[in-house]
């Protein structure tokens, strides 16, 4: 059982207005790696909390934290004890030092490096204790359990109001792997309601219990998500989603130059540009605010002055608006074997992917043959098996979606000789256009992905101004 036991209590002395009697909604705040990544970034984003009403703060593992923890695990499950006891003296290295430049007091750095030192006992007792995958969920949960006891107890030391609410008391996915939003409300509901004096309520992203009661995640990049999912339990005023980048780009930054910020997005484009790969925003972040019209703030915490891209209901017309890119797609080619398309072939083919709960992205149809794509090729083995009784198969890997993000229909015509123009040198492999106005994807090879997110930066409309009156009316 991990020791989930609130660190030092904050001076929880009374405060002015007791949010839960008034029922003041609060503000959530996430923090990505880079942004709890050093002592100096810990220390700086204390500075950009609410001073005048309570907010959530929700925090990422240190940056290199996940990936060391999974390394270990990886190389724990694979007989290399020793790398792994090494790698994660390494790594307490590394917290310890962190906590000798992060608090000022002795006592301070007494309880941090008590703290730390326990918790990597911990891991080491797990690693030498057999392995199992459960063990490995465990151990990787301690990234986010690290930095979220740190910065509760630098907030405390600071005397400011903290109290750290444990992820693992509230945050809970059911049998389906999707949130059980009835529990997560009560409990931290409940959870808030029994420290009524804070100003901060501090708890780890990505980290929760699966139905069974084990310790689980929401997948790689899922603080954002855990974020999203307590906004939407408390019914927050906003979703703050704190980075290292000034908002979501028009496109890719890893890959294109001269990228610049979108101001203002809607849920829909956000939930599709963070679908189909602007690694900037979990991909399921969208879904629990867009339902409760919570609006989602992307910040910079190395540029907090900067407005960065508010997501909201509100739909600003204008051309192609960003460009992003998923890898790691399969197309399936499925030819029916009898000559004829006839009618229940489509609906044949979608039962077996429904039956090893296998989502679709991309179709396109032929009269006698459908192309379609998967990113999750778990079953696929399975699924070929299954497809190859009543049609013949093709599977092809290491294919990449491009998602072309814009308004389609507006005023203008000619986006789809734009898009093609633009990609006129790249093979595609398959085209979907006019399943929602605000959307065109192609597939291509994923060798040919960075020169298409380049080609196609140059028909990117570049103008940023937007009508700031209907955001706010559609704010309010
Ligand atoms: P965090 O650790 O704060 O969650 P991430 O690394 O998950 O941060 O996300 C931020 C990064 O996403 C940026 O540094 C940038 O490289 C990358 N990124 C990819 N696509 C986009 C995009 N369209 N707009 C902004 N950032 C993007
Ligand atoms: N620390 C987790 C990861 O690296 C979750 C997150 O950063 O959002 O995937
Ligand atoms: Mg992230």
């Amino acid at each position: 059982e991990l020791d989930t036991k609130p660190r030092p209590a904050g001076n929880c002395g009374p405060f002015l207005f007791n949010h839960l009697i008034q029922n003041i909604k609060m503000k959530i705040l996430k923090f990505g790696g880079t942004s709890v990544g050093s002592a100096e970034r810990i220390r700086s984003i204390a500075k950009l909390l609410p001073t005048n009403e309570p907010c959530v703060v929700v925090l990422s593992a240190m940056a290199g934290t996940t990936n060391a923890l999974i390394e270990i695990t990886k190389d724990a499950m694979s007989g290399k004890m020793l790398n792994a006891i090494e790698k994660t003296k390494n790594l307490e290295d590394k917290y310890i030092s962190t906590i000798e430049k992060l608090y000022i007091s002795k006592t301070y750095r007494n309880r941090g490096e008590e703290f730390i030192t326990d918790a990597f006992q911990q891991i080491i007792r797990k690693l030498i204790d057999g392995f199992s995958d459960k063990d490995s969920r465990e151990i990787v949960a301690f990234g986010e359990i690290l930095s979220t006891g740190l910065f509760h107890m630098h907030l405390t030391e600071q005397g400011k109001k903290s109290a750290y609410i444990s992820a693992l008391r509230f945050m809970r996915t059911d049998k389906d792997k999707e949130p059980d939003y009835y529990y997560i409300e009560e409990s931290i509901e409940r959870t808030i309601s029994s420290n009524p004096f804070a100003q901060v309520y501090i708890t780890e992203g990505f980290i929760c219990r699966n139905s069974i009661g084990e310790i689980d995640n929401l997948g790689r990049g899922g603080s954002d998500y855990t974020a999203a999912i307590i906004g939407n339990a408390l019914n927050a005023t906003e979703v703050q989603i704190w980075t290292d980048i000034d908002g979501l780009h028009n496109n890719d930054p890893r890959f294109v130059e001269n990228t610049s910020p979108l101001r203002s997005l809607s849920y829909d484009e956000a939930a599709e540009l963070a679908y189909f790969g602007a690694k900037i925003l979990h991909p399921a972040t969208i879904q629990p605010c867009r339902v409760k019209g919570i609006p989602v703030l992307l910040k910079n915490t190395l540029q907090p002055e900067d407005e960065g891209t508010l997501i909201t209901a509100f739909h600003n017309p204008q051309g192609v608006k960003a460009i992003a890119a998923k890898d790691g797609i399969t197309a399936i080619n499925i030819r029916s074997s009898r000559m004829l398309l006839a009618y229940g072939f489509l609906n044949k083919v979608f039962e077996v992917f429904n039956q090893h709960r296998t989502a679709v992205d991309m179709i396109t149809t032929s009269e006698v043959s459908i192309s379609l794509t998967i990113d999750n090729t778990e079953n696929l083995n399975a699924i070929t098996k299954q497809l190859s009784a009543f049609s013949s198969i093709d599977v092809e890997q290491n294919q990449t979606i491009i998602c072309i993000v814009g308004d389609f229909v507006a005023n203008r015509n000619g986006y789809a000789a734009l898009v093609f123009g633009a990609l006129k040198e790249i093979p595609i492999r398959m085209i979907s256009y006019g399943g929602s106005n605000n959307n065109i994807s192609v597939l291509i090879d994923s060798e040919n992905k960075v020169k298409a997110l380049q080609a196609l930066q140059g028909i990117v409309d570049n103008s940023t101004e937007i009508n700031s009156e209907l955001v706010t009316q559609t704010i309010n």
